[in-house]
């Protein structure tokens, strides 16, 4: 049996991981501060036996005492808010959370001699120049833009892993996760799949930032936690890989289907375009493809159906959609 730590267990992507690790039989830590995390994400873990969740905030040092004493044989290392309004919130706060969280999460893979999977981003490619996005690109990144916060704390923390493999041993290993969605993302924390949801559910206007020429590539979460374990598993690759689904929309081809998808009658307003919103995304997958094995299998109108799906079972749809989404 392996026994696994994931930081972020509580959030969005991290609670699907931890559903996953269990099912193979691991014994598995969450660790979380609930920052953006929610704890119906894992009321559901509540009681299983190969299950504990510890409420820590990682920009200090992981406890070795408790639920936390022993030895880890993987470190999932995935604490850090997601959403540009969660990040954007307090941006300090995100740069210490990530370069502190995977500082501390290193540390104790090295102390382990447990391998670490860091959960790191497309963002780390800015608004690119390179279309679309192979992992040998090194991206635009405005370092003095409002989200510079989570792109460079990303970044950082690519860099630490790289500097604890040489410096330390450790087998760290980087996954550059595009854009992401599913049931349990929180119905407010201000991305576009669940705003577009929630918004057409409510029967409130779909909010476009921009012009909606802008585009993005979704991938459906369990096949993004598929890509985590083929990394994870493998002997010795250890990336950077992109991890998604290279089919590409625009917003307002998104926000069409999704109104189609909840036969909603929500018209679509427009609003400015945030601060350095990169204007076109997609990743190549020729990596993950040859080395990993990986493939998406869930392709955009279905992971919505399913995604709808989750969403109409959440309170906040009755009381309806978040009206202010931005920072
Ligand atoms: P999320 O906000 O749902 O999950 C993040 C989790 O980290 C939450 O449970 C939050 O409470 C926890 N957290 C934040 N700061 C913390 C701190 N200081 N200490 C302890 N816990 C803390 O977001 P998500 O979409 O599940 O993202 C998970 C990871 O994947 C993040 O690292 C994110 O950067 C990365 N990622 C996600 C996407 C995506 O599209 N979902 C894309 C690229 C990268
Ligand atoms: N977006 C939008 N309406 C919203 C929320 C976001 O048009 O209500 C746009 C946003 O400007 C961006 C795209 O959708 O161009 C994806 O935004 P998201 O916050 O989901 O992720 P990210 O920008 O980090 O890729």
């Amino acid at each position: 049996m392996s026994r696994s730590l994931v930081t972020g267990g509580a959030g969005f992507v991290g609670s699907h991981l931890v559903d996953r690790l269990l099912a193979r039989g691991d014994e598995v830590v969450a660790l979380d501060n609930f920052y953006t995390g929610r704890a119906d994400n894992i009321a559901h873990l509540r009681g299983h036996a190969r299950f504990r969740l510890v409420e820590h905030d990682v920009i200090g040092p992981l406890p070795t005492t408790g639920e936390m004493a022993g030895r880890f044989d993987r470190i999932f290392n995935l604490a850090c808010p997601a959403s540009p309004p969660a990040y954007q919130r307090d941006a300090v706060y995100t740069t210490k959370t990530s370069f502190l969280g995977t500082l501390h999460a290193l540390e104790r893979a090295e102390a382990d001699g447990a391998r670490l999977l860091q959960a790191s981003t497309s963002e780390i490619y800015g608004d690119p120049e390179e279309h679309p996005q192979r992992e040998s690109y090194r991206g635009a990144v405005n370092t003095l833009g409002p989200r510079a916060c989570y792109d460079e704390g990303k970044r950082v923390a690519e860099s630490l892993c790289m500097d604890f493999r040489r410096q330390h041993g450790v087998d760290a290993r980087l996954v550059r996760i595009f854009n992401t969605y599913g049931p349990r993302m929180d119905p407010a924390d201000g991305r576009v799949v669940s705003n577009f949801i929630v918004q057409a559910l409510a029967g409130e206007p779909l909010t476009i930032f921009g012009d909606g020429k802008q585009t993005r590539s979704f991938c459906f979460v369990d096949d993004l936690v598929t890509g985590f374990l083929a990394l994870m598993d493998h002997p010795t690759e250890h990336g950077p890989v992109n991890l998604g689904n290279d089919g590409e929309f625009t917003m307002l081809e998104l926000a069409e289907l999704v109104l189609e998808l909840t036969a909603s009658r929500s018209e679509i307003v427009w609003r400015d375009r945030p601060t350095d919103d990169p204007m076109q995304r997609r990743p190549d997958l020729g990596l993950a493809r040859s080395r990993l094995g990986f493939q998406h299998t869930v392709p955009l109108r279905a992971g919505l159906e399913r995604t709808i799906a989750y969403f109409r079972t959440q309170r906040v749809v009755a009381q309806g959609a978040p009206r202010e989404s931005r920072p």
